[in-house]
C-alpha cells in the first residue's frame, strides 16, 4: 500500500474483512470518483481493458461492461444505471462515489455501508463498537472498550486527547457526544470525516493513555503528578516520550501527527530525557505471500489460484501482527513475479526478525507449518554461512516459532501439523523461518477463500509469534 495521504487530500478508506485501505479520490465535474480497478483490486481477482470510450471488466466470475460518459454499464448481464456518468481516462475507469452502495454488491454478493459524508466503506460484517465506562476515582478513569484490537494515533491539546481511526473500522456509538458527570473528565465525542473515524476526550486537565486487554481497551486518565517523570513502561502518556503509544502505532500513521510531534501545552512539567535505550521498537516481520504474476501456484479449484489466495492471507497477516505491535514487510502487495532468491534477499536485507512465506493447497485438513530440512546447528561460530544454509544457525528459534504456533493452534482446536521440509526460500534466510500452508478447513475448498477462516488463522499465527517475541532476531 501506498504512504498515508497528506491530510488535505480527499480520500476513501475501505474496511473489508480481506483487506483495508486507502484510496485518492478525485474531482470531476463537481463530482467525485474513485478508481474502480484500484477498488476492486484488493478485494479479489479483477482485470479490465478499454478502447478508451468502452470498459470491460472481470471482478472473480463478474462481467461488467461500462461506456465512457454514460450512465448505463451492464453487470452480471444486467443493466445497472448510474445517476452520475462513469468515466474512462487513460484506460482507467473512474466510479462516481454516490454509487458505491449499489454498484459494490453487484460485484461483491454482500452487503456494503458506504457513509459517504465521511468516505469510509464498509464491507461486510466488519465495524469495530466502542463502548464507554467511567470510573469516578481519583483520578477519574474512562475506559473504552473496543469489539476487536484498534490502533489509533492518539495526540493532545489542551483539554482534549484525541484519538483518529484510519485503518480500524471504528463505527458510531450512536450519538455524537456523551457527557460524563464527572469534574475532570466531562465529555466524549465521535464524529467521522475523509476516511478517518475521530474519538475526543475532553477534561479539564491533562489527560493521558494507555492500551489494556491486547489492545480492545483505551483507558484514559488524569495525568497524576508525579507519574509524568516516572514513565510507567506501558503507560502512554500526553507528555510524550519513548512509552507513547502514538509512537507504536503503525507505520502508515508516521505522517500523522502525533503525541510527539505536538507537546501537548498542558504538561504540569516538562517531559524527562527519553535514553536511547528505551526508544520503542517495532520489530519487523516478513511476511511472503509465496507465489505471483506469471507463477500462479497450485489451481486450488477451476478459478482459484494459489497465488491469489496467498496474497489476501497475507494481508491480514500484516493486520494481525500490526496489532501485535510488529512493523510487517509484505514481500509483495499486487500480482506480481518474485523468484525465490529475490525473496530470500528481500528478507534478508530487511534484518528483519522473523520471516512467513504463506501457501495454499486444496488437499488436507487445517494448516501446516514447515521449518527447514537444514540440520540444526550449535550457537553460531560467527561464520559467513553460504547461501544454501543460511537458515542454519537460526533454525532453532525457526522450530520454537513452529511449536509455539501448533500449541496456539490446538489450543482453539484448529487442525494442523508441523514438519521439516526442503522448502525454497526457507534455507536461503538467516532469520528465524518458517513456512505456513492453509488447507481447507471444515468447510471444504471454501474455507481457503473465507474471511473468517483465514482471519482465525491469521490471528492465531500472530499470537503465537508474538508470544515468542523475544527469542526473535537476526543471527548473526
Ligand atoms: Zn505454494
Amino acid at each position: 500500500m501506498s504512504a498515508a495521504p497528506s491530510a488535505d487530500e480527499k480520500h476513501i478508506s475501505v474496511y473489508s474483512p480481506v483487506a483495508t485501505y486507502t484510496l485518492p479520490v478525485l474531482e470531476r465535474a463537481g463530482h467525485e470518483y474513485v478508481g474502480l480497478l484500484e477498488l476492486l483490486e484488493p478485494l479479489g481477482r479483477v482485470s479490465s481493458e478499454s478502447d478508451g470510450r468502452r470498459l470491460k471488466l472481470r471482478y472473480n466470475a463478474v462481467d461488467a461492461e461500462f461506456a465512457a460518459g454514460k450512465t448505463r454499464a451492464k453487470i452480471r448481464g444486467r443493466d445497472f444505471d448510474f445517476s452520475t456518468p462513469f468515466l474512462i481516462e487513460n484506460s482507467r475507469g473512474l466510479v462516481p462515489l454516490n454509487s458505491l452502495s449499489t454498484l459494490l454488491p453487484r460485484f461483491l454478493g454482500t452487503t456494503v455501508n458506504f457513509r459517504e459524508s465521511a468516505r469510509r466503506l464498509f464491507i461486510g460484517d466488519v465495524g469495530i463498537q466502542i463502548s464507554f465506562r467511567l470510573d469516578n476515582g481519583s483520578p477519574p478513569r474512562l475506559a473504552l472498550n473496543f469489539s476487536a484490537p484498534v490502533n489509533p494515533t492518539i495526540s493532545t491539546e489542551p483539554g482534549k486527547l484525541r484519538m483518529i481511526f484510519k485503518r480500524d473500522p471504528l463505527i458510531s456509538p450512536g450519538t455524537q457526544s456523551i457527557s460524563f458527570a464527572n469534574k475532570v473528565i466531562t465529555q466524549a465525542s465521535y464524529s467521522e470525516n475523509n476516511g478517518s473515524a475521530e474519538l475526543d476526550v475532553i477534561a479539564n486537565e491533562p489527560l493521558m493513555a494507555s492500551y489494556s486487554n491486547n489492545r480492545k481497551t483505551i483507558v484514559v486518565s488524569a495525568v497524576e503528578p508525579g507519574t509524568v517523570a516516572n514513565g510507567t513502561p506501558g503507560t502512554a502518556t500526553s507528555q510524550s516520550g519513548p512509552q507513547n503509544p502514538a509512537q507504536m502505532s503503525t507505520p502508515q500513521n508516521s505522517g500523522s501527527p502525533t503525541a510527539s510531534q505536538n507537546p501537548p501545552q498542558t504538561s504540569p512539567q516538562p517531559p524527562p530525557p527519553a535514553p536511547a535505550a528505551q526508544t520503542f521498537h517495532r520489530p519487523l516481520a516478513v511476511v511472503d505471500p509465496a507465489h505471483g504474476g506469471e507463477e500462479r501456484g497450485a489451481a486450488l479449484t477451476n478459478t482459484l489460484a494459489e497465488k491469489d489466495v496467498t496474497l489476501g492471507f497475507a494481508r491480514l497477516l500484516r493486520h494481525e501482527l500490526e496489532l501485535r505491535g510488529f512493523s510487517v514487510l509484505l514481500l509483495r502487495d499486487a500480482d506480481t513475479t518474485l523468484t525465490l532468491d529475490q525473496r530470500a534477499a528481500a528478507a534478508n536485507v530487511a534484518r528483519a526478525v522473523i520471516y512467513i512465506s504463506l501457501h495454499a493447497d486444496s488437499l488436507g485438513r487445517g494448516a501446516r507449518v514447515y521449518t527447514s530440512l537444514l540440520p540444526v546447528e550449535g550457537p553460531s561460530n560467527g561464520a559467513f554461512h553460504p547461501w544454501n544454509s543460511a537458515q542454519a544457525p537460526a533454525l532453532p528459534v525457526s522450530k520454537i516459532v513452529s511449536a509455539a504456533i501448533v500449541a496456539t493452534m490446538r489450543k482453539q482446536e484448529f487442525p494442523v501439523q508441523a514438519s521439516p521440509a526442503s522448502l525454497r526460500p526457507l534455507n536461503n534466510v538467516f532469520m528465524p523461518a518458517i513456512a505456513m500452508e492453509l488447507a481447507p478447513g471444515p468447510n471444504g475448498i471454501t474455507d481457503l477463500t473465507s474471511a473468517n477462516y483465514q482471519q482465525r488463522t491469521a490471528a492465531a499465527i500472530a499470537d503465537a509469534v508474538a508470544s515468542v517475541r523475544d527469542r526473535l532476531g537476526v543471527q548473526q
